[in-house]
């Protein structure tokens, strides 16, 4: 049920059960990030794999220390900095910490999220929440109360609905080696915003080089409806003109919305605005009933990397 009643949902998350809540970057599938068996619930109903961690979402930065400890100093900066909102720090858990939430590591992602709904409720627990994106697994991430509905259905007892997001992209993920930042997933922060703060760092958005963030690489993030992402649309309008064509544009339409169904992210050019719009975008599409939908490559720089990002995983096979 789609609700915006706080109480109903803060009562269900005390008695363990599951809801899907708001935040800024997309909506997510919140339990007790203290109790395992609560835990358990987000796995079994995304279908996700054991091996993949999830973020636990806490309140303020008080409560850091309860979650997390040997909290390095660039840490600190980057909290400062960029909390309450999209930006999760991998930092070593503390033992109240269930393996289940971090598959088994010694280290777990945190984060404040900036919604005002979800903030509300984590101030009124007295424990965090562990919540992943509130889809099945490798699906597109939801961006309003109703892709969470359409989803899971009556499988779910509560969406709190907080509106569509305002980031629409999934957070930013941070690690520490050595004490120096190392970015484990581009997200709803650029890079250059967050080198702004600590400098140059290093990426490793990418599992098969790096097992610190499980789950990246895989298929993720994609419609039921075909894909594929390409450096020349017209061309490839032209290879499949007898098919239901679907057009994902950056912010020129090119002429082809007279013949296709056409979605352009920003006529003025705007990552923030197209990163806002992408998953809506192609949960929009992905309901068509087309044959394939085409999409291009986006700036690769600033949220257009973190677009590319999701588009190559969601092609992927
Ligand atoms: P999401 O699916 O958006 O909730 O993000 C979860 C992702 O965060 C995982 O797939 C990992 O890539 C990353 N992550 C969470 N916890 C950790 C951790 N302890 N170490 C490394 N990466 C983590
Ligand atoms: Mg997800």
């Amino acid at each position: 049920m789609i609700t915006t009643d706080l109480n109903l949902v803060k009562k269900a998350l005390i008695e363990g059960e599951l809801v899907a809540i708001p935040t800024e970057t997309v909506y997510g599938l919140a339990a007790n990030a203290f109790k395992a068996t609560c835990v358990d619930k987000i796995f079994e109903l995304k279908q996700r794999p054991a091996n993949n961690p999830l973020i636990v979402h806490i309140p303020s930065l008080e409560f850091l220390s309860q979650v997390a400890c040997e909290i390095p100093e660039i840490a600190k900066r980057l909290a400062t900095a960029f909390w309450p909102g999209p930006l999760t720090l991998v930092l070593k858990k503390q033992v109240v910490i269930p393996d289940r939430v971090t598959a088994g590591r010694d280290t777990v992602g945190i984060r404040i999220p900036k919604h005002p709904l979800a903030l509300k409720l984590l101030q009124q627990l007295d424990f965090p929440l562990a919540a992943p994106s509130a889809n099945p697994f490798s699906a597109i991430s939801p961006t309003t109360a109703v892709h969470v509905h359409n989803a899971f259905q009556d499988k779910l007892k509560f969406i709190l609905d907080g509106g569509p997001c305002e980031r629409g992209l999934e957070s930013t993920i941070i690690g520490f080696e050595n004490d120096q930042a190392v970015l484990y997933r581009h997200g709803a922060i650029s890079l250059e915003a967050i080198e702004e703060v600590v400098g140059k760092i290093p990426v490793k958005n990418n599992n098969e080089e790096n097992p610190e963030a499980p789950g990246m690489l895989s298929k993720h993030y994609a419609p039921k409806t075909p894909i594929l992402l390409s450096k020349e649309i017209a061309k490839e309008v032209k290879n499949h003109s007898s098919k239901k064509l679907g057009l994902l544009l950056f912010k020129d339409s090119q002429g082809l919305d007279k013949l296709h169904q056409v979605k352009v992210l920003s006529l003025k050019g705007d990552l923030k605005e197209a990163a806002k719009k992408l998953y809506t975008s192609l949960h929009q599409l992905d309901q068509l009933d087309l044959d394939l939908i085409l999409t291009e490559y986006f700036p690769e720089n600033d949220l257009g990397r973190t677009i590319n990002d999701r588009l190559k995983r969601a092609v992927k096979k």
